[in-house]
Formats: structure tokens, sequence, C-alpha cells
């Protein structure tokens, strides 16, 4: 049963472009933060932005996001040195999901909601930069994993959920480190890296148990997908023969000690990591037990299909859970209670916080369930409901 709130929107659709525009000077910031963050460099010193290659400092006029790069072809002004087209992507990327945000947010309640529009903002940008950095470099910076943790606890505060956004951290947390874990004890291998442990912990407080579990399946579905496509591709490329033989095998990296796994388990927990951005103590204890992981540089990088690694999965799963949560959040609930024989809910998706009161009303007759998606009604006295 769906009862679709009874609104009028203030704001119209084509207010999108707003969302649009935020998202494409988003993009450009995180441009920065992608190149910038990995590789160790201060993101606010230089405060400008310069051409890596003449060291011009660019000035406004070079860096309107989209506009720039396609008035110069994606060249420096100044010394034409072409400029990667991820620059242009990002900003086109991060620029449509600020308007489907937009839509979702600001154009369906009678009230734009202003700060639900930013957390989700906020969250997509920082998942398109963990996209690109762990395509890339297979590393995720701990600071986009602790701002993405942040994020989904002030969204769980703001929205009188916090112990949802607790749990959905909790099982995020628990769900990858067990993974690793199985796959280190069964097969001795690391099956994914302890990036992806602090990403789903940050993205369970977003998204809360419920669409947890819906972002993880969807990841592993994206990534069987990605591989296979990944190693069809890579079969069709023909390989020239010297090349081939050129190419030497990579050595096999050591899988991770066991100990240092169950300490993982323990820091991201705690979110020790986090506390390590801000003390230099912490930061110096981790890292006395890890071995520094160097980032590889490759000139001639290019993105090879068959070793994407599973986080850009992960991430793209929670992006579409975040756009998507609450149909996705509605079925799973109404699979489980036909399942389970269980007294059907009364779902609505959320459009925006439900008012405490309203809350507070129902709850004598109904158990009032809220997760970011969805708000749910389940009848106490377990008689199905005819109307409401
Ligand atoms: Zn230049």
């Amino acid at each position: 049963m769906l009862y679709p709130d009874p609104v009028t929107p203030t704001l119209p659709p084509w207010s999108a472009v707003v969302g649009f525009i935020l998202g494409a000077l988003a993009g450009s910031f995180l441009n920065m933060l992608i190149w910038r963050l990995p590789r160790g460099k201060s993101l606010i010193d230089p405060a400008h932005s310069i051409c890596p290659i003449c060291n011009h400092r660019l000035t406004a006029l070079d860096l309107i996001p989209i506009v720039s790069w396609l008035r110069t072809g994606g060249k420096c002004r100044h010394c034409a040195a072409p400029i990667a087209i991820r620059y242009l992507l990002v900003e086109v990327l991060v620029g449509l999901l600020f308007a489907a945000i937009w839509l979702q947010t600001m154009t369906v309640a009678i009230d734009p909601h202003w700060a639900d529009f930013f957390i989700y903002a906020a969250a997509a940008a920082i998942l398109v930069g963990i996209i690109y950095i762990d395509w890339e470099l297979y590393i995720i910076p701990d600071q986009l994993n602790a701002a993405l943790l942040l994020v989904g606890l002030i969204y769980g505060a703001t929205h009188g959920t916090l112990l949802l956004s607790i749990k959905g951290a909790l099982l995020g947390w628990g769900l990858i480190w067990g993974f690793v874990l199985l796959g280190r004890l069964a097969f001795g291998k690391d099956a994914m890296g302890d990036g992806d442990i602090k990403m789903m912990r940050g993205v369970g407080a977003l998204l809360g148990p419920t669409l947890l579990l819906a972002n993880v399946g969807l990841g592993v579905v994206l990534g069987l997908i990605g591989g296979i496509a990944g190693i069809v591709i890579e079969s069709r490329k023909a390989v020239p023969a010297e090349a081939a033989a050129e190419a030497v095998e990579e050595p096999p990296i050591d899988a991770t000690p066991v100990r240092l796994v169950l300490l993982g388990g323990v820091i991201y927990l705690f979110c020790i990591d986090i506390l390590a951005l801000f003390i230099k103590p912490v930061y110096r204890w981790i890292e006395s037990q890890y071995p520094p992981e160097l980032v590889v540089e490759e000139d001639d990088w290019k993105p090879s299909a068959t070793t994407i690694p599973f986080g850009p999965y992960l991430a793209v799963g929670a992006l579409i859970c975040m756009l998507a949560g609450g149909p996705i959040e509605r079925a799973m609930k109404t699979y489980w209670d036909n399942a389970t024989g269980a007294t059907p809910r009364v779902s609505f998706i959320r459009s925006g916080r439900t008012p405490r009161s309203l809350a507070d009303g129902l709850a004598p007759t109904f158990k009032v369930e809220q997760s970011p998606g969805i708000v749910s009604l389940l009848p106490r006295d377990g008689q199905v409901i005819e109307c409401l």
C-alpha cells in the first residue's frame, strides 16, 4: 500500500539548473581534491590553481567549470599543454548528480529541503572523488572516508534517526571487514582494501542498515558485470608478440598479516583512523603498525579494464541507493513482509523530515519506523489497515 504525499511543490522542476551549476562548481573544487589529496599535497597551499606544466597562475577565466575546458578544447590557455578530460567529466557528472538530488529534495515537497539537498550533494561529491581516486591509485584517502561518516551522522542527527545511522555504520563496517577477514583466513588473500571498510562505514551511516545491504548487493553485481566485461575487452585487444614477451608478471603482493586485519577492524570500529587525522601521535602509532602504502604514479596510466578495484563499484552502488533509496527500500521491506507473512505496513517514500508531532500522534496505534529512504507504519494490534 502506498499513499503518495499530498504535496504541492513550490519550486518548479527547471530550477534543477541551479543544482547543476552548483554541482559543476563543486566538481571543479573536487578536481583539485582528486589531484592533491592522494598525493599528500596541501589543500590550501597554493590557494590558487596553477598549470602544473607552465606554473602559470590560473585566473577566473580558466576556472569556469565545463565552459573553460570546452572553450580551449582541453588545453592550457598559456602553454597549450593538454588538460585531462577528467576535469570535464567530473564537473559534468557532479553537475548531473546535484541536479538529480535537487529534483528530489527541492521540487517534490511543500518546502524546499535545503539541508537534505546539501547533505546528499556533499555525499555524492565525496563518492565521485572516491570512485576516481580508488580507480586510478587504488587508495581511498582517509579524509574522504571521515567526511562521508560525518555527513551520514549529520543526516541521522537532523532527521531523528541517529540510532539508525549508527546501526548502518556498524553494519557497513562489519560486513566489509567480515569479507576481508574471511578472504584472508579462507583464501589467504586480501579480498578488499581497508579503504572499502572505512567507506562503507560512512555509507552505512547515510543510508541506514536496509539500504546498506542493498548497496553491498548492488556493488557485488556491478563488480561481477564489470569484471566479466573487463575480461572480454582485454581479450579482444590484440597484444603484439613483443609486448607480450616484455610484459613482466608483477610479483604477487603479500597478503596482510591476520594480526593487522584484526587490528584494522578495531581501529575502524572505534574510528581511530579519523582521530589520527587530527591527533599526530595517533597517526604515528597507526603508521608504525602498518608498512607505508606507496602511491604508484604511472605516467602512462590507462585504466585497465580487468584491474578495477572493488571500491568504485560499491561507491556507484551507494550513489544508486541514494538516488533511488525510497523505492529500493520499500521493495525490500514489502518483499520481507511477504516472505515472513508479517502484517503489511503502510510506507511513505519520505520527502524530507517527518514532523515529530506526526510520528508521536501515530505512536499509540502504529509502530513508526523511520529510515533515510522511507517512513513505515506498522499497526500495533496486528490488523490490516484499510485506509489511513
Ligand atoms: Zn600551462
